[in-house]
């Protein structure tokens, strides 16, 4: 995803070379499509489970392949994961094999005594929830539930902290949620949340009314990023944006916080499951031409080394992509969902990139030129 994380407490963290040649170590597994809201923005078209969702016997299996091929990690998520009620089951198996969970949830179904035994059985540490704005109006609008469910997500939240999981809230940018961010930061100051999370909008699934796909997000998030930075006990930005380094609202915060740029590790050191199966480097492309296998049927390790597409993701240099580009090796090509949503090919250009954009307009203006000579 093209996120932004924004970190107020000191914890866990590393820098380390997310382009350098890597084993599959993460994947992301969305369990489920079945989910009790209705977004707008879903990443995974969440609403009704697909009749051909794993079974419970086929998502056990799928553990045990990945504990095979060397996985210590494993995001889950859906539509709503907490909709499968064999969910504890898969988190249980999970833990047998030394893998790591982490949830992200819509926090509506958490109850104390699920939480209880996720923590008692060490089933997962952290929690990712997602809270696009915090108007109890628009909550209701925005997913298309009773008023009164984000008092329940509230309160989930304060659940998720009290049993010592680490809690991050998840805001998708739209333009109905990008005004609300600076007050989510704020109650996320007073409820000692852990991290803020910025998922900037990507043109891959339902995406109806967010911004156009080469939008220019970070600007716009710019006075949200300089809030954040204004408190100078905030402590650190992650983004998870491939150009995001080389973009001057960046430049400029770097002045006054640290920033890590973790750049896309899609393909390169993780891949995701859908619910039926199918597997793809990146967690926001859920569409047959980025499938690269199927859980049911292939092998975990052969797919994430062999496949044409993963090389696509992890080699963009051989495909021409950002081809001249004096960042190439740094930046990664930039996002291939991004590529796909405004060119339709894998391999084609993210042209959201400031510093593509810039190219462009040289281009142009230097092909202006060679017209007027003419
Ligand atoms: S291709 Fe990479 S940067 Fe783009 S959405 Fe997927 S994981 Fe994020
Ligand atoms: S042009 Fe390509 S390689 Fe260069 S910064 Fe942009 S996305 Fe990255």
């Amino acid at each position: 995803m093209l996120d932004i994380k924004l970190k107020l407490k000191p914890g866990h963290t590393g820098e380390r070379a997310w382009m350098e040649p890597s084993p599959l170590r993460t994947l992301f597994w969305n369990v489920t499509y079945a989910c009790n809201y209705g977004c707008p923005i879903c990443f995974t078209d969440g609403g009704s489970a697909h009749p051909d969702e794993l079974t419970t016997g086929e998502a056990l299996e799928a553990v045990q392949k990945a504990a095979e091929a060397g996985v210590g990690d494993i995001l889950i998520s859906g539509g709503e994961p907490f909709q499968r009620k064999d969910l504890l089951e898969i988190l249980a198996c999970m833990a047998k094999f030394g893998i790591t969970a982490r949830i992200a949830s819509n926090g509506s179904l958490l109850t104390d005594e699920i939480l209880s035994r996720l923590r008692r059985e060490t089933l997962t540490k952290s929690f990712q929830i997602s809270l696009d704005t915090i108007n109890p109006v628009a909550f209701a609008e925005f997913h298309r539930v009773p008023i009164g469910a984000l008092h329940q997500v509230l309160e989930a939240l304060r659940l998720i902290k009290g049993h010592g999981f680490h809690t991050t809230v998840s805001v998708r940018m739209t333009p109905l949620t990008l005004p609300e961010i600076p007050r989510i930061l704020d109650l996320a100051e007073r409820e000692e949340w852990s991290t803020v999370t910025i998922h900037c909008p990507l043109h891959t699934r339902r995406i109806s009314e967010s911004f156009q796909q080469d939008e220019d997000v970070l600007s716009l998030l710019g006075p949200a990023l300089e809030m954040f930075c204004a408190n100078r006990e905030r402590w650190l930005i992650e983004t998870y944006i491939p150009w995001a380094e080389y973009h001057p609202v960046i430049r400029r915060l770097e002045k006054s916080i640290r920033i890590i740029h973790r750049g896309c590790r899609a393909g390169r050191d993780r891949l995701t499951i859908n619910p039926t199966g199918w597997l793809s480097p990146c967690v926001c492309m859920d569409v047959p031409e980025a499938y690269v296998g199927n859980i049911r049927t292939d092998n975990l390790t052969d797919v994430f080394q062999n496949s044409p597409t993963c090389d696509i993701f992890r080699n963009p240099e051989k495909y021409g992509i950002c081809e001249s580009c004096p960042n190439l090796m740094r930046c990664g090509g930039g996002c291939r969902a991004a590529a796909f949503a405004l060119c339709g090919r894998l391999d084609g250009q993210d042209e959201s990139c400031p510093i593509w954009k810039r190219k462009d307009t040289q281009r142009a203006s230097m092909l202006r030129m060679a017209g007027e000579r003419l």
